[in-house]
């Protein structure tokens, strides 16, 4: 179990799994012969990346930032992703039930990061967190309702219409602290809305970074995704997001790494590098 503690907060990675993505979307502009060296591909050009969840405690109210790919993808897609629905397990395994969670935050609404914010009973989209509020940026929100050629099959939106209907979701306008000591902050780039949370506590920083930085084969600069609609945004996203984390020690949460969760950030020379906790 992954397990650390910003200040007064504990944190504990919990993952949905692994899942496939194609090695060339994953780096963009980066050529194969470079980032295969760091990351093998399988002999269909897929990578194994990762699904983490957080698990925010000791705060006011239990958080959860990300909720994986979940269980709702129908069998064609579950063949191309072959991901693990394993969110719930992970629960389990961490004594932790779906009805402690007050507050769910999605970074954005790609399918691979609110899947699990509802399951189908009886053929309905219900939340999966009974008694959780959520929360997501409206402008993350308006994108994806409008199904462009480019991205639609990112948006599904049973993840989210339901939540936002019942009054479950609550739409969000800019930056903004939702909790004592829990914060998002919207980096442009990914998406345009796209919403990374800092956590503060004691004088001691974490973020979840989200798609910004998807693992830490994407620390440098020009390793971004060519899913991100935005590559020149990333790149100043990321600027700004190395200015205040590098310098004040920010424990940095990966969303798609497989094997390191999370770590610091150290620059040497313009080049970034991690250091693991
Ligand atoms: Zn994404």
């Amino acid at each position: 179990m992954n397990k650390t503690t910003v200040g007064d907060f504990e944190l504990t990675i919990l993952s949905d799994g692994e899942y496939f993505l194609d090695g060339g979307t994953f780096f963009g502009v980066i050529p194969k012969v470079m980032w295969q060296r760091k990351w093998e591909p399988d002999e269909k050009n897929r990578l194994r990346a990762g699904l983490n969840s957080v698990l925010v405690r000791g705060g006011e109210k239990t958080v959860l930032i990300e909720t994986g790919i979940g269980n709702k993808l129908d069998e064609k897609m579950h063949k191309i992703f072959g991901h693990e629905e394993k969110l719930l397990r992970s629960f389990e395994a961490a004594g932790v039930a779906p009805d402690e969670i007050d507050v769910v935050i999605n970074t954005h609404l790609h399918f691979d990061h609110c899947g699990w914010n509802t399951v189908y009973r009886e053929g309905r989209p219900v939340p999966t967190f009974p008694r959780a509020q959520y929360y997501v940026q409206e402008g993350e929100w308006r994108h994806g309702q409008l199904q462009t050629e480019r991205d639609r099959v990112s948006y599904i939106s049973d993840n989210y219409n339901p939540l936002i209907e019942s009054g479950r979701m609550t739409l969000l306008k800019g930056d903004r602290e939702l909790l004592p000591g829990i914060s998002v902050r919207v980096f442009k780039g990914h998406t345009e809305w796209m919403q990374a949370v800092v956590i503060e506590s004691q004088g001691k920083k974490a973020c979840y970074i989200s798609d910004l930085i998807p693992t830490t084969q994407h620390l440098d600069l020009a390793w971004g995704m060519a899913f991100d609609l935005y590559p020149l945004d990333t790149l100043y996203s990321k600027k700004r997001f190395y200015a205040e984390a590098v310098g004040e020690e920010w424990l940095v949460i990966f969303t798609h790494d497989p094997k390191v969760p999370w770590g610091r950030v150290e620059e040497r020379e313009g080049k970034f590098s991690i250091s693991t906790i």
